[in-house]
C-alpha cells in the first residue's frame, strides 16, 4: 500500500542510494542530503565487485544475490556498464589448491554455481592468468562487475527521474533533533523518518553514541592500470591465494589454517599490511588492482609506495597483462566493525536510524540490506 510519509537520507554513497531506493519503492517521498557536490567516498573508490562468493551461505549469500539482481536491473535501466564476469581464484601451491577443492565441495552443496578448473581450463577462461606453476582454479559464476565511478554517478539521476527522489548536493547535515535535520545554522528540513548513511564519518552526527559502538576505520590502497589493447579482456575477476584468507565464506575450508600458517611464515609483511590481491576490468578495458588494509580511527592521508609495490609484485606472480602502466593510485576508507557483525543498524533517537558498518562488502550487500531494513520497520 502506498504511503505518503516522508524520509530524509543522509549520504549519497551506495548505502544511502540503496536506502533511498528502498524507501521510494515503499511509497516514501525521499530527500537525500550529501555534503559533497557528488559522492566521492568509499563507494566510488572500490573495485566494483559485486561479490557473493565472499559471503557465507544462508542469509548473507541470499542478500548478496538479491543485491546482484538489483545491480543488474539498474545497470540496464540507469544505463551504466556492468559485466556478469564471475570470479576466478587461482592456486600455485598444493595448500592453496587443497583449500579451493574443499571450497568447491562446500559451495556445490550450498547450490552455488562453482566449478573447479584444471590448468588448461583456467588459461582458457582467462588469458591473464600466468600458466607457469598453475595447479588450477575455482570459478564462480555469481560475481558481477560494475565501474563504481560510473554507477554511483548514474544512480542519482535514475532515482530522481524514476522514483522522484530529490537530491540536495553540497549540504552537510550538522545536527539532528526531533525529526529535523539542520544544515548549519540557517537551514532545516523535517521528515517522518531520517536515515543516516554517513560512511566513515563518525565525528559529525551522534559522535557520543558512535564512540561507544564497536567501530573503527579501514584504509585501503588501490591502483588502476591502463586500458588494455582493444578486445583483450581478462574474463572473470582474478584473485590470488592471499584472498583465501580474506573472506568469511572461505573460513569453512578445513585446511585454511594450514595455508594461513604458511603465509605467516613466508609472507609476514603481506599479512601485516592486510594485503590480498585482486583484479577486475572495467568497460573501458582498464584494470582495477588492490588492496591493503590498515585499521585505526585516524589515518594519515599519504599512500605508502611500498604497499603498492608489494601488491604489484604479488599480482605478477599470477597475472600477466598487456600494459602494466599504473595510471592512478588512491586510497579509500570504510567503517569496519570490530565485533565481527556484518552491519550496524541502530536508532539514536526516535524516527532516526543509522545504517553503517558494511565494511568491505558495501557494494555487494547494500541493496539487499536496505530492502530488508526498510521492510522491517
Ligand atoms: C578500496 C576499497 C575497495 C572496496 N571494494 C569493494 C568491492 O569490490 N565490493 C564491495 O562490495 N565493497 C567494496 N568496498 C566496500 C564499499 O566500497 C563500502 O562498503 C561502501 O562504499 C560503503 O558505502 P557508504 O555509503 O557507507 O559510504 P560512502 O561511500 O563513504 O558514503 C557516505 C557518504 O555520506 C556522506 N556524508 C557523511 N556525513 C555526511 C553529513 N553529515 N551530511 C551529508 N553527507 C554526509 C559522505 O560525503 C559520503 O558521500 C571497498 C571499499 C574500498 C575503500
Amino acid at each position: 500500500m502506498q504511503s505518503s510519509r516522508s524520509a530524509i537520507v543522509i549520504g549519497a554513497g551506495i548505502v544511502g542510494l540503496a536506502t533511498a531506493r528502498a524507501l521510494a519503492l515503499r511509497g516514501f517521498s525521499v530527500k537525500v542530503f550529501e555534503r559533497s557536490d557528488r559522492a566521492v567516498g568509499a563507494s566510488i573508490r572500490n573495485f566494483g565487485m559485486i561479490w557473493p562468493i565472499g559471503q557465507p551461505g544462508g542469509k548473507m549469500y541470499d542478500r548478496a544475490i538479491r543485491s546482484r539482481e538489483i545491480w543488474s536491473a539498474l545497470s540496464q535501466k540507469a544505463d551504466f556498464w556492468s559485466e556478469p564476469a564471475g570470479s576466478l581464484h587461482v592456486a600455485y601451491h598444493p595448500d592453496e589448491w587443497l583449500v579451493l577443492q574443499e571450497l568447491a565441495e562446500i559451495f556445490r552443496k550450498e547450490g552455488r554455481p562453482v566449478q573447479l578448473l584444471d590448468k588448461a581450463s583456467v588459461t582458457a577462461a582467462s588469458p591473464a592468468v600466468v600458466p607457469n606453476g598453475l595447479l588450477g582454479g575455482l570459478y564462480s559464476r555469481d560475481e558481477l562487475i560494475v565501474d563504481p565511478r560510473e554507477a554511483i554517478a548514474a544512480l542519482p539521476g535514475w532515482l530522481s527521474c524514476q522514483l522522484k527522489v530529490e537530491f540536495c548536493w553540497g549540504k552537510c547535515v550538522s545536527y539532528i533533533s526531533d525529526q529535523t535535520v539542520y544544515i548549519g545554522n540557517e537551514e532545516e528540513h523535517q521528515a517522518d523518518l531520517i536515515f543516516i548513511c554517513n560512511g566513515a564519518d563518525f565525528e559529525t552526527l551522534y559522535p557520543e553514541i558512535y564512540s561507544k559502538k564497536p567501530v573503527t576505520k579501514c584504509k585501503l590502497q588501490m591502483m588502476r592500470l591502463a586500458s588494455q589493447p582493444t578486445d583483450w579482456r581478462i574474463g572473470p575477476a582474478l584473485c590470488g591465494g592471499l584472498s583465501l584468507t580474506h573472506y568469511n565464506s572461505f573460513k569453512a575450508a578445513a585446511s585454511l589454517p594450514l595455508l594461513k600458517q604458511r603465509y605467516a611464515e613466508e609472507m609476514a609483511a603481506y599479512l601485516e599490511w592486510g594485503i590480498h590481491v585482486m583484479m577486475s576490468q572495467n568497460g573501458r578495458g582498464e584494470l582495477t588492482v588492490g588492496d591493503s588494509h590498515e585499521y585505526g580511527l585516524t589515518h594519515d592521508p599519504f599512500d605508502k609506495e611500498f604497499i603498492n609495490r608489494m601488491i604489484l609484485d604479488y599480482l605478477r606472480t599470477f597475472v600477466q597483462v598487456k600494459d602494466w602502466s599504473v595510471i592512478q593510485t588512491w586510497n579509500g576508507i570504510y567503517t569496519k566493525l570490530t565485533d565481527g557483525e556484518p552491519d550496524l543498524f541502530f536508532s539514536p533517537e526516535p524516527y532516526v536510524y543509522v545504517i553503517n558498518g558494511v565494511g568491505g562488502a558495501g557494494m555487494t550487500l547494500s541493496f539487499g540490506l536496505a530492502e530488508e531494513l526498510v521492510e522491517g520497520l
